[in-house]
C-alpha cells in the first residue's frame, strides 16, 4: 500500500507550533516513506495556496483584497475544515498574520495600518490591544464623528472630558460619572434583594 490519509498532524515548524492546527489539514502522512506531502486533491490542496489564491494581490505597498467571502463586520472570512473541530471560520486577515508571522498573542489583536478591513496584506497588518485598537480608530475617524459625538456634555450634564469618557467596543462615548451612578444603583437594588432572599 502506498500513503494512507492517517489524519497525523505534520511536524510543525517552530513558527507555526502553537497555532494548533491552521496549517494540517493540507500534509497527509505517507506510511512508506515516513515523509509528509501535499494532497494534490481539490480539498486536500495546501491551505497557504487555496487562501492566497483568494487575494488581489497587487503589488507589495498596496492592499493584497480578500475576494472571498466576508463576515458582517466587513472583514475577510477564509475557513478550514480540519479533523477533529471540521469546519472553522477564521478571520482572513488574522490568518494571513498567522502564516506569516506566527501565533497571534493571547490579548492581542491583529490591527491594520491601511484601515481596509479586506486587506491581508502581511505589510499592512501589527499586533495592538484593545486600547490600541480603540486609539487607532479614532485616529482613522472611524469612530462616529455625526450626531451625539458632538455633545460636549452627557445627557445628564457631566462633561464628556477624557477622565470622564469611556469607549465602547464600537466606539460610542459611555459618561463615567453616569456609569457609577447606575452601576451604584444596581449595586443597592442587588443588596436589597438579597436581603429581602435572606429573612
Ligand atoms: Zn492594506
Ligand atoms: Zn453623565
Amino acid at each position: 500500500m502506498g500513503c494512507r490519509n492517517l489524519n497525523t498532524s505534520p511536524p510543525l515548524s517552530p513558527r507555526m507550533s502553537g497555532t494548533g492546527c491552521l496549517l494540517r489539514q493540507s500534509a497527509v502522512e505517507c506510511v512508506d516513506t515516513g515523509r509528509f506531502k501535499m494532497y494534490k486533491q481539490r480539498t486536500m490542496r495546501p491551505v497557504e495556496e487555496r487562501f492566497w489564491e483568494k487575494v488581489n494581490k497587487s503589488d507589495d505597498e498596496n492592499c493584497w483584497e480578500w475576494i472571498s467571502s466576508t463576515r458582517g463586520n466587513g472583514y475577510g472570512a477564509f475557513f478550514t475544515h480540519t479533523p477533529p473541530e471540521g469546519r472553522k471560520c477564521h478571520g482572513a486577515h488574522r490568518f494571513a498574520w498567522v502564516m506569516t508571522n506566527g501565533p497571534i498573542p493571547s490579548g492581542l489583536w491583529v490591527l491594520h495600518k491601511c484601515d481596509n478591513r479586506v486587506c491581508v496584506n502581511p505589510k499592512h497588518l501589527f499586533l495592538g490591544d484593545r486600547s490600541d485598537n480603540m486609539q487607532d480608530a479614532a485616529k482613522k475617524r472611524r469612530i462616529c464623528t455625526i450626531g451625539k459625538s458632538r455633545m460636549t456634555h452627557c445627557h445628564v450634564g457631566h462633561p464628556f472630558t477624557p477622565e470622564n469618557t469611556k469607549l465602547t467596543p464600537l466606539g460610542h462615548r459611555r459618561c463615567r460619572a453616569c456609569t457609577d451612578i447606575s452601576d451604584a444603583k444596581r449595586g443597592r437594588k442587588a443588596a436589597a434583594i438579597r436581603a429581602r432572599g435572606e429573612k
